[in-house]
């Protein structure tokens, strides 16, 4: 049955910026800090490899060590279950620095390219350089695997950073520093600035040579309008809407199972949660019925330990109850979760909706908490339109018995990561690049993509320079010219 106990109000609970932040960097010394890290990186950039993956393992054996730490931590700055702090953000950040370290070497390895007939006698090649100083800006729901993994990577490649975190975070700013002190990382090398979007901003201002942002779309266009004033590259990691389709051959108690975890573990703070889920109609209704019995054996994590905590800001909950409202008052029907009238605490229980048209906001806007919409449809054509209909690309599933089928519809969608008969997972899989299509970002990370977003490619020529002239130099002459023109008709005809 059903275990929502109320839980009680925990008064010393984070519930928007202003009342988590303990301690905020002083705008002024954004430059400082900055002037810090300079003055570090051309010592750390020219370290050996070796040494930076050195430092990282330190790094990862101290994390690993703490882990109790990290995860009460969590708990207290978001509200997360144990089970969500542990495997969406510690264990993505300790197999990051696992791949990165093991891959380092062949990923950062110059690599050699082919000559062109015209450039016989020469060989060129490709390395990749460090930026310099790289900014991270990262959010609130995954504050340590969405911190930690482009700051990885960007140590790795020989470059120092400057994390902002969150300003909602009261206890992790100070655990990411110790960590890395107790790491023996060297000092400056990657400095934490607290504080909110006025820090964040001066931090854009002192110019790092490239700003990676994870956030919601409204304040990534700002950052990135700023960083494009003073031409500073920008990876932005941004909102999502992501849809499920389930077909009619799915296999269905799995595909509910899997819409109910994708959306609501986490309270549905997440990026890549299913947002929108499109369901064959001939099998419709039996899903809904398996839905509402998945959501009906989730347990509260008020006390001990369970599977839905409560939504980590005021502003998102409010949000929510909002995007509902709307919902129920353009015919929405609430198939399962009460939200009580008044409650002083963040729990928003998880709330499936079905008689969703398309103008009602909860299908326009982010969601980002525990609201599940399903809708019918008819033909596989109508449910990729459906899933394409959104500004955002993100993420997307496709549940089918045939994955070949599912795997064509996949290909079909506008995100920048897909599934097929699973959801989110990807987010924890450092192998394959992560980053959206269309208003969900520009940029990708995770992956050799995600070491190499943090290096700049630099393109070397080699002549041996025996030869005292060539056929190119001046002065230029009639028969070379034919000649050319004789080689290039020969070549490309
Ligand atoms: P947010 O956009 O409010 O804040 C993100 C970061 O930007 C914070 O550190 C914040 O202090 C900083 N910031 C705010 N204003 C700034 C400014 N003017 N200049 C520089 N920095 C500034 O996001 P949030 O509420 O913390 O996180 C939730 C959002 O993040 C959701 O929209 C979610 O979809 C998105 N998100 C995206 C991904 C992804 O990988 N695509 C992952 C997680 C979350």
């Amino acid at each position: 049955m059903s275990v929502y106990p109320t839980p009680s109000p925990d008064p010393d609970r984070p519930v928007n910026a202003v009342d988590a932040v303990d301690a905020v960097s002083p705008v002024e010394s954004v430059q400082e800090v900055m002037n810090q890290a300079r003055r570090q990186a051309a010592d750390w950039s020219s370290q050996p490899l070796a040494f930076r993956q050195q430092m990282l393992r330190n790094w990862r054996s101290v994390i690993a060590r703490n882990l109790d730490e990290w995860v009460d931590a969590l708990r207290a700055d978001t509200s997360k279950t144990h089970m969500d702090a542990l495997m969406s953000d510690m264990y993505p950040t300790l197999d990051a620095i696992s791949y990165y370290v093991r891959g380092a070497q062949a990923m950062l390895a110059p690599s050699p390219r082919p000559v062109p007939l015209l450039f016989w006698g020469t060989r060129g090649y490709v390395v990749r350089q460090p930026l310099g100083v790289v900014a991270v800006f990262a959010p609130w729901n995954f504050p340590v695997q969405l911190a930690l993994v482009p700051v990885i990577t960007a140590l790795l490649a020989g470059n120092c950073v400057i994390l902002k975190p969150s300003e909602q975070l009261r206890l992790l700013p100070d655990l990411i520093r110790r960590s890395l002190a107790e790491a023996g990382l060297p000092p400056f090398v990657c400095q934490v600035l607290e504080g909110g979007p006025d820090v964040g901003a001066a931090l854009v201002e002192a110019r790092p040579d490239k700003v990676f942002f994870t956030g919601s779309l409204n304040v990534g266009r700002k950052v990135m309008e700023h960083a494009a004033r003073h031409l500073i590259p920008c990876d932005l990691e941004l909102s999502g809407k992501d849809a499920m389709i389930v077909c009619a051959d799915a296999h269905l108690e799995r595909a509910a199972k899997a819409a109910v975890w994708g959306g609501f573990f986490n309270a549905g703070q997440v990026c890549v949660s299913v947002e929108r889920v499109y369901v064959h109609q001939s099998v419709f209704d039996d899903f809904v019925r398996l839905v509402k019995r998945e959501v009906q054996t989730l347990r509260h994590d008020s006390e001990g330990f369970g599977d839905i905590g409560s939504m980590t800001t005021r502003a998102g909950f409010t949000n929510c109850r909002r995007l509902l409202a709307d919902a129920v008052d353009q015919g929405a029907q609430v198939v399962c979760g009460d939200l009580p009238a008044e409650t002083s605490d963040l729990f928003f229980p998880p709330t499936i909706l079905t008689h969703i048209s398309p103008d009602m906001l909860i299908m326009q806007e982010e969601i980002f908490g525990p609201l599940l919409p399903i809708l019918p449809f008819s033909t596989e054509q109508e449910a990729i339109d459906l899933a394409n209909d959104s500004s955002f690309g993100l993420g997307a599933s496709v549940f089918s018995k045939d994955v070949r089928r599912a795997n064509e519809l996949a290909l079909k969608l506008k995100t920048g990561t897909c599934y097929v008969n699973d959801v989110v997972r990807n987010l924890a899989n450092m192998q394959l690049p992560f980053g959206g299509m269309k208003a969900s970002g520009i940029g990708r990370y995770h992956g050799p993509e995600g070491l190499h977003a943090f290096t700049q490619t630099q393109a070397v020529m080699i002549d041996r320079g025996r030869r005292k002239t060539m056929p190119h130099y001046f002065p230029y002459k009639r028969r070379t010219y034919e000649l050319l023109k004789r080689l290039m008709r020969l070549l490309y005809r």
